[in-house]
């Protein structure tokens, strides 16, 4: 963890506090990712825009259809254990009953467990 803040990019506010993964400024009402190290690494946002992280628990909002099979990934399914990975299905996951696949953030929700 960082002792001290960095100051807001945006008015150069020292008075910044963190909210979650993100600093916030209370001057501008800037917003950014605390995370400096990965260049400007995007944030993988849930259907409901909470971000996501790796290990995350979360549930299938609407039944998927799993690509090159007839299996479906039902709505309210949990799944444990999410790990980012970037891209189109831009969640790698393992989902109870059918195996290690990739999900769309955009097509889940955060679940706290
Ligand atoms: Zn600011």
């Amino acid at each position: 963890m960082m002792d001290t803040l960095p100051p807001c990019p945006n008015c150069a506010s020292t008075y910044t506090y963190e909210v979650d993964a993100l600093l916030t400024c209370p001057e501008c009402g800037h917003e950014w990712s605390a995370d400096m190290s990965g260049s400007d690494e995007e944030v993988i946002r849930d259907a409901v825009g909470n971000i996501l992280a790796d290990g995350d628990t979360v549930t299938v909002i609407k039944d998927l259809k799993v690509k090159g099979s007839s299996s479906v990934v039902k709505v309210g399914t949990k799944v444990r254990g999410i790990r980012l990975v970037g891209g189109d299905h831009d969640i790698d996951c393992k989902v109870p009953g059918i195996g290690q696949m990739g999900l769309k953030s955009q097509f889940v929700k955060k679940v706290n467990d």
